[in-house]
């Protein structure tokens, strides 16, 4: 749906199963998003347990006006699955969640790129992104591969982050608030692009696209595609 909309990238974010399988997972419970068919820490959990979670149905519930029958049911994809359903066709801005908790996961996110023919698009043209807020989790990556694009995330910026960011990162992303266009201009100093998350209100794109950044974390990609195309 976010393609359709004209998303440029898919947002993933990363937690690891007790086996080792990175999984598609905003939190590190399955808690919230399983409806009561299942409960506790991604990390606590097979693979093969984690797939028994129904994670579509609560989704129908919490929002009636959006409900899908297709949405029951539903798995928690792997990244794997990800990759083998998007292929090279779309971008990807991968975040590493928890990764303190999950040992190895950078070895087995850059093992999936370079398995998936990603790595050199990623080098060349920024097919796939990855992203933090753990610095540790980038500098691992930076050094297991450092022609892959990183992006450190942070509540805000100033200059002694833009500094620390630029000695292995390519850009920062910040909470929308407090990107200004001062802040941009700073970064841009520094050789790093700016990514504000997450921005879902007309006005605060229009502000955002005002300062200069680069590229806007969104939950409602249409919104943001129809005012970047009526701004030219
Ligand atoms: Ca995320």
């Amino acid at each position: 749906m976010a393609l359709e909309r004209g998303a440029d990238y898919i947002e993933q974010d990363l937690q690891m199963t007790a086996d080792g399988v990175l999984v598609v997972m905003h939190d590190e419970t399955v808690d919230r998003t399983s409806g009561g068919s299942c409960t506790g820490a991604v990390g606590s959990m097979t693979l093969a347990e984690l797939k028994r979670c129904d994670v579509g149905s609560w989704f129908n519930e919490a929002h009636p006006d959006r409900a899908r029958p297709e949405y029951v049911g539903l798995q928690t994809p792997t990244l794997q699955e990800v990759f083998e359903r998007y292929g090279a066709e779309v971008r990807y801005y991968i975040e590493t969640k928890s990764p303190e908790a999950s040992p190895g996961m950078e070895e087995k996110l850059l093992a999936l790129i370079d398995s998936f023919g990603l790595h050199e698009a990623a080098a060349s043209r920024w097919q796939v992104v990855i992203q933090s807020f753990s610095a540790a989790s980038l500098q691992k990556m930076h050094a297991l591969a450092p022609d892959i694009p990183l992006v450190l995330l942070g509540a805000s910026g100033d200059e002694a982050f833009l500094e620390s960011a630029s000695r292995y990162a390519q850009g920062i992303g910040l909470d929308h608030g407090s990107v200004t266009g001062r802040l941009v201009e700073a970064a841009h100093a520094h050789d790093l692009v700016v990514h504000p998350y997450t921005a879902d209100r007309p006005d605060d794109m229009r502000r955002l696209i005002a300062t200069g950044a680069d590229g806007i974390f969104t939950n409602y990609p249409g919104r943001l595609r129809l005012l970047l195309e009526g701004n030219g």
